[in-house]
């Protein structure tokens, strides 16, 4: 207990960066929002760790993203328990800040954060106006768990609401002290929440890139190596010795080319150029006839 009812997933926008990032030489703004964006992923999917270790009865749901009134808004971890929704917001920085206040927020030599909790407590009250409106007539509250362990804040206030790297357990085990038995009502909520989540952000701002500047060819699904040798049935990765069954690797780079050019026909000879010419076109042809519907326009076959 608890296995996530819903787990998290990359953002489009982040699966797009990191792709654009070992394909093409970002500009430094989109680098900076890359990592930050990876950063935080790292740190969510640390955090889900510990909450997966959780002992009593509570729904977990990871990474959603609400809509009120036009306006999204975004909660890394909601935790059910009986009488009380948890609201978990997770930060990754790392090193030294220091707390400034007026208006509050971390700085770190010429970089300045808001404070996350002021954030937070906006999510939490929309959260409570999307609740109110469906009836449910629950606590909610909020925290900021700041997950790195190099993390330090100078001069920060005392705030309840604030987990410091070195107060993890301690919050882990108050999470796991709180009494709760969920019934269906409980279930209702965590299936509503669910359904309201509205995936990624909408139109995320992308880099400009085309087809034609990108490097092709297959890497390596740990290290993101592009030196790699593809065999017959296998790719095995010359940096760190990963080995990939051909087929994950043609499905892998096949669902990437989507991601990136959505608009673009799938067909054999466009996976086998976007791997590098790398991996055989048989293997590709029978991945996609069995992964996609084949469509036909003329004398071309391709894949939807
Ligand atoms: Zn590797």
């Amino acid at each position: 207990m608890p296995t996530p009812k819903k787990s998290r997933q990359e953002t489009e926008e982040l699966l797009i960066l990191r792709a654009l990032n070992l394909r093409m030489k970002l500009s430094d703004k989109d680098r900076r929002k890359y990592y930050a964006l990876e950063k935080g992923y790292q740190g969510e999917v640390m955090f889900d760790v510990l909450t997966e270790g959780l002992k009593n009865n509570c729904i977990v749901l990871n990474g959603l993203l609400f809509k009120l009134k036009e306006k999204h808004f975004q909660i890394d971890t909601i935790i059910i328990f009986q009488k009380t929704i948890y609201l978990i917001d997770v930060k990754n920085f790392e090193g030294d800040f220091i707390y400034k206040s007026d208006p509050d927020r971390f700085c770190k030599n010429d970089t300045e954060i808001d404070d996350p909790i002021l954030q937070l407590f906006r999510s939490e009250s929309k959260l409570r106006q999307l609740l109110d409106e469906y009836r449910f007539n629950l606590m909610v509250e909020s925290y900021v768990v700041h997950i790195n362990p190099t993390f330090t804040l100078y001069n920060a206030p005392q705030n309840n609401h604030v987990t410091l790297p070195t107060q993890i357990n301690r919050f882990i085990r108050k999470l796991e002290n709180i009494p709760s038995n969920l019934n269906g009502g409980h279930e209702r909520l965590a299936d509503l929440l669910i359904s309201l989540d509205q995936g990624d952000y909408p139109n995320a701002p992308k880099p400009a890139y085309s087809y034609e500047e990108l490097k092709k060819g297959p890497y390596c699904s740990k290290c993101h190596s592009f030196s790699v040798s593809v065999g017959e049935r296998k790719m095995v990765c010359n940096t760190c010795g990963c080995e990939e069954r051909l087929e994950s690797v043609v499905r892998r780079f096949v669902r990437e080319l989507i991601l990136l050019f959505p608009e673009r026909q799938i067909t054999t000879s466009e996976v086998y150029e976007w791997c590098g010419c790398a991996v055989p076109r048989k293997t590709i042809g029978r991945v996609l006839k069995q992964n996609y519907k084949v469509m036909s326009s003329g004398k071309w076959t391709y894949y939807v």
